[in-house]
């Protein structure tokens, strides 16, 4: 079988530019500037433009390669990391360490996939979605993660390995709750006993 080349140049100045375009995920503007430049670099490497979906104002990539059933390569593109986090914490790399915000989680991660896919004799029967939401727990982009992920044959994650290189098979999942606790109002010197603490009853 042919070894795959990988351009380490190549693949470090890619993840270069993703780190130092800042997309932290409740900036929409900064995801859509984020997502053009992940479209720019994968239609570099697949050939290809991606489909732009953007729901509820985030935009979300995908390529697909021939029909379904796909391996799914499933990523994203925004961060966890605020604005004006890359001058406290520059791109570099250093005695064979990245750094940089978002390079972990999970920029180097699109990157290789980028090349993955180049470096096969075809990309037919891949299918590529790079979602812009998934710090925030998916809200804009699960449906479309669902669908896609039901159509496949597999999915594969692509979120880092572990320092000693072990491979992610699973993730918790998340679930956010919204609680809202209303006491009652009461005078405290004339009827204290009619009144009712929120956060106490919150606490019990
Ligand atoms: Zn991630």
């Amino acid at each position: 079988m042919r070894q795959p080349q990988i351009d380490l140049h190549r693949l470090l100045t890619d993840v270069r530019e993703l780190v130092e375009t800042e997309s932290p995920s409740t900036d929409l503007d900064a995801v859509a500037r984020s997502a053009e430049v992940v479209a720019r670099l994968g239609a570099a490497h697949l050939g290809a433009p991606p489909e732009r979906l953007v729901v509820d104002g985030v935009t979300h990539l995908r390529w697909r390669f021939g029909s379904a059933p796909h391996v799914l390569l499933l990523g994203h593109h925004d961060t966890v990391w605020p604005h004006g986090t890359l001058d406290r914490i520059r791109y570099a790399v250093t005695d064979g360490v990245l750094r940089g915000p978002g390079c972990f989680d999970m920029l180097a991660g699109l990157v290789m996939a980028f090349h993955a896919v180049a470096a096969l004799s075809s990309p037919e029967g891949i299918c590529l979605l790079v979602t812009g939401d998934e710090e925030l727990g998916s809200p804009s982009s699960r449906a479309l993660i669902e669908a896609e992920a039901r159509e496949a044959s597999a999915v594969l994650v692509l979120e880092a390995s572990v320092g000693d290189g072990a491979l992610k098979t699973a993730r918790k999942g998340t679930s956010m709750y919204e609680v809202e606790v209303v006491g009652r109002a009461a005078h405290a010197g004339l009827e204290p006993d009619k009144g009712i603490n929120a956060t106490v009853e919150l606490a019990h």
